[in-house]
């Protein structure tokens, strides 16, 4: 693995080894040079001239000066082509920057392109884009994990210092975990999702992808915070987590909930061992562990893919030929033929599944008890976080797959398992890697903390990190 460290990258600069003009200029073409993992789609034509204006930027005015970032292609960035991973929008150039692009662009931050994905962020393995799929970084064939899989890669591969990505169910988390990496679902509301293109408006959440917690603090920090043009984003001020991050807890101070065994059955034993080591070199370290029963967990995947696809199917009515994209004129019935050549399957899949549960004869058997559930979820969650600090869990049973292994949907969908219930609840999670499996797959933990306790979730990350 080679991830870039941005605190080294920065004092390479202040000691006049190499500039942040030549730092893009090594990663444009270490880009070149990775093509076969079908990472990036389309490079920022502006990058040299950016990074060139960013060496005169004053660092105390610019938190993240000279940071490489790489933008998965469903958020909106002034200048580039915005995909979604999908013939829909294969020509679309949207009109404005992401509240949190116009923010990592006042920080000093370079953006180095957009990232491939799967079709409008569905999916666990990055094999759904109309792009071709993403590649896993170390272990050609397998699936790097999705949706954000050219995000994970990127960082993973050293080809950008963080990334950011979406996360409606898991794909920031699930694919940080397949490639070793650090990756940030904030509370719902912490981040806008202004200039984010919608795919469950309720669930979905901007995430970030580093390789370590002070990095990702950084970033948090510079995109977080109230944005007028997103009226479910928190009122609450910006955060400030890096700081917590420099001085994080010392881990005898801690208690973690974990879930009860039988959750527990359906791990692969590498995960399960990886597991039990962090466990117990935790609990060498002081850490308090409690069980933490947690009801209704039969219905996280269930809630989950009733929501998702429910508000998938409002959302995704916008892409009708007429409005945005791709047009379809071959018959007279011009929305049908667009929508029936533009979607791939697994997009169309979702949108009858949500059009079926919240149609009239069915609204109340799927979709009203699915809105039951989730409140039942969350009373879950306020129960757990009364008595312990985080909450442990693995991000996925399973490790990285082949392509194409997988070909049951409800075989992807179940994979979520560990990821769905913090977006149900909007609660902050993260994924950090933990260890290996015998054959050298990454394996990631996952910690989730109460609603809007982001700092302390990503200090009690950087603690565990420490000793693992
Ligand atoms: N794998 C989940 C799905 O396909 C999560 C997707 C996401 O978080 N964008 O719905």
């Amino acid at each position: 693995m080679h991830v870039l460290d941005y605190a080294q990258d920065v004092q390479s600069v202040l000691e006049n080894k190499t500039s942040f003009s030549g730092m893009t200029e090594d990663l444009l073409k270490r880009i070149n040079d990775h093509q076969s993992l079908n990472v990036f789609l389309s490079i920022n034509p502006n990058v040299r001239s950016e990074a060139k204006h960013i060496e005169e930027l004053d660092s105390a005015e610019a938190s993240l000066k000279g940071m490489t970032i790489a933008v998965k292609d469903n958020i909106s960035v002034i200048g580039m082509p915005m995909t979604c991973g999908s013939k829909m929008l294969e020509h679309f150039h949207p009109m404005y920057d992401a509240t949190i692009i116009q923010r990592l662009k006042q920080q000093g931050a370079i953006i180095l392109g957009k990232v491939n994905m799967d079709e409008f962020a569905m999916g666990s393995s990055g094999e759904t884009s109309y792009f071709g799929p993403t590649d896993h970084p170390q272990f050609p064939g397998y699936v790097p994990g999705g949706s954000s899989s050219g995000s994970a890669v990127s960082v993973a591969a050293g080809l950008c210092h963080a990334s950011l990505g979406s996360d409606t169910g898991g794909s920031v988390r699930q694919p940080a975990a397949f490639c070793g990496i650090y990756g940030f679902k904030p509370s719902y509301g912490r981040i806008s999702r202004y200039g984010l293109t919608a795919f469950a408006s309720s669930l979905d959440q901007i995430g970030i992808f580093s390789g370590d917690v002070p990095t990702m603090g950084l970033v948090f920090d510079a995109i977080s915070g109230h944005d007028q043009y997103d009226s479910t984003s928190s009122e609450l001020p910006p955060v400030s987590s890096y700081q917590k991050i420099i001085n994080s807890p010392n881990l005898d101070s801690l208690t973690l909930a974990i879930l009860p065994e039988q959750e527990l059955t359906g791990l692969d034993k590498e995960v399960r061992r990886v597991y039990d080591d962090v466990l117990m070199k935790l609990s060498r370290h002081g850490v308090t562990f409690i069980h933490q029963t947690i009801p209704g967990s039969k219905a996280w995947i269930p809630t989950y893919y009733i929501l998702a696809t429910a508000e998938a199917s409002s959302n995704l009515a916008r892409f009708d030929g007429v409005r945005f994209g791709w047009r379809d004129q071959t018959s007279s019935d011009m929305t049908t033929a667009t929508r029936s050549s533009g979607f791939g399957a697994e997009v169309k899949r979702r949108i009858m599944l949500g059009t079926y549960v919240l149609s009239s004869g069915y609204y109340d058997a799927y979709y009203l008890k699915a809105q039951k559930a989730r409140r039942a979820i969350v009373n879950g969650y306020t129960s757990i976080f009364s008595t312990a600090d985080a909450l442990l869990l693995p991000t996925t049973a399973g490790l990285p797959f082949k392509r194409g292994e997988k070909k049951d949907p409800l075989e992807m969908y179940l994979s979520d398992y560990f990821t769905v219930s913090s977006n149900i609840a909007g609660v902050p999670a993260i994924s950090f890697p933990a260890g290996l499996s015998s054959e050298g797959f990454p394996i990631g933990m996952q910690l989730q903390t109460g609603l809007m306790n982001d700092e302390s979730l990503l200090a009690i990350t950087q603690s565990i990190a420490q000793v693992l």
